[in-house]
């Protein structure tokens, strides 16, 4: 079992995971930047204080290790604190290691969902159909203890979080697809896409073709994001392979796009896990520079103006902070919606979404889905776009909460919408 990386690829080059967390000097710039310590007040809960416990933690100096676990906890992982920091501290990557020092064991949901999504994808799929179609009977109450039963408890408080539930998932509609003779692009399935949400994955796909052609699916496994946040770096990694060698597999040519703003940032860092292995980081090198999220896609796309009522774009946090897509998504969305755009106040600003955390965290991601409601009310939108799934069902849950006249859509499904109405100069996106 591998729990930790040791080193770390940060903004400034290959450093060690303790080097990484002492290039924090405690200046305090990143503070409002982080929504955690924004709304709580508390050092322990700002990047700072995280830096500053790995540490402490690091150097045996912390008389009881434990008391850094709600610091560690309850981050976020958002990277809002790594844009503001000058010295650009790898904060989110700093705490994962924290965490992994004060885990013995791995989390066992996440290697149970790791071995699921990446090697037995049919069989979770089975099992969630069961869990979804008791929930479409109402019999929520049957729903949960499937999912316990299959050694899933989180995932049983995770349902109360997702609103839909689909029968038919993204991977069995797309695998019904002939090969295209000349693919122009790779489609990757992120989880959230193919178990939860396969209109956005559909939406992605339509849109890929009407911008660039024919394409394929990449019949990917599990990214391996969940592994490396809450459980083994060693099955992150073992994903990671899996992912890379499919890639090379269908010709090693991207772009391969992806829907989830998660995911593909993971995917961009594969590198980061392969530090020791030279050949694999090559390999991993060549895939993370094909990859691309939707947004990139969209900004240099010639799209039509569709027809929308009042709408704005929340940035998923992993777009913006996670791959320094700051405007694309903004740009694609004001294009799209034309006068009925609205700028929103804390765009950047985390929903409180961010993977496990809605439901590992509930008060604090309520505080935080509460004001981001508050702010995308105060634009009068009756639409708020996003491109991760953990926003989608986090602003899904908080907007019927606390905004109910807007609802949430995906960008893919923006702009699938768009192309469906109006006609574009058949120029080819060159993201
Ligand atoms: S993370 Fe960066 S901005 Fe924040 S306190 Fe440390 S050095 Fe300063
Ligand atoms: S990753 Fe997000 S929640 Fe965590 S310290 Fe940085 S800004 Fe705060």
């Amino acid at each position: 079992m591998t729990l930790q990386l040791k080193r770390l690829l940060t903004d400034l080059g290959e450093k060690s995971s303790y080097d990484a967390a002492s290039q924090c000097c405690r200046c305090g710039y990143c503070e409002q930047a982080c929504p955690t310590y924004v709304v709580t007040g508390d050092e322990t809960r700002s990047a700072r204080g995280r830096n500053q416990l790995v540490r402490l933690l690091m150097e045996q100096k912390l008389a009881d290790p434990a008391s850094a676990r709600d610091g560690l906890d309850t981050c976020l992982l958002c990277g809002a604190c790594t844009a503001a920091c000058y010295a650009q501290v790898a904060t989110a990557d700093i705490v994962l290691e924290g965490r992994r020092m004060l885990s013995a064991e791995p989390h066992r949901l996440a290697r149970a969902l790791t071995w699921l999504m990446a090697e037995h994808r049919e069989l979770l799929g089975l099992l969630l159909k069961a869990a979804n179609l008791a929930k479409r009977l109402g019999l929520t109450a049957l729903a949960r203890p499937v999912l316990r039963l299959i050694g899933l408890p989180g995932l049983a408080l995770a349902e109360e979080h997702v609103q839909e539930a689909p029968l038919t998932f993204l991977h069995e509609i797309l695998r019904r697809r002939p090969p295209a003779a000349d693919p122009q692009w790779l489609y990757f399935a992120a989880c959230g896409s193919d178990f939860l949400y396969p209109r956005v994955g559909e939406a992605t796909v339509a849109v890929l073709e009407a911008l660039r052609g024919e394409g394929d699916f990449m019949d990917n496994g599990c990214c391996g994001l969940l592994a490396y946040n809450y459980g083994d770096a060693a099955d992150a990694r073992a994903a990671a392979r899996r992912n890379i060698a499919r890639f090379e597999a269908a010709g090693g040519q991207g772009p391969v796009v992806g829907d989830c703003s998660s995911c593909v940032a993971f995917l961009k860092s594969y590198p980061q896990l392969f530090l020791s292995e030279p050949d694999w980081r090559k390999r991993a090198e060549r895939f993370a520079a094909a990859v691309r999220d939707v947004p990139e896609v969209l900004a240099a796309a010639p799209l039509p103006g569709a027809r929308l009522p009042a709408t704005t774009c929340h940035d998923s946090c992993r777009a913006c902070h996670g791959q320094g897509l700051k405007d694309e998504a903004r740009a694609a969305v004001r294009r799209l919606a034309g006068a009925s755009y609205r700028e929103l106040a804390e765009s950047d600003m985390c929903c409180g979404g961010a993977g496990a955390y809605a439901f590992r965290n509930p008060a604090l991601s309520d505080d935080l889905v509460r004001r981001k409601a508050s702010r995308i009310a105060a634009t009068g939108a009756r639409l708020a776009v996003a491109s991760g799934t953990s926003c989608l069902i986090q602003l899904a849950q908080g907007l019927k909460k606390y905004y109910p006249e807007c609802e949430v859509v995906h960008i893919s499904e923006l702009a699938a919408r768009a192309l469906a109405q109006g006609d574009i100069d058949g120029t080819q996106a060159g993201a």
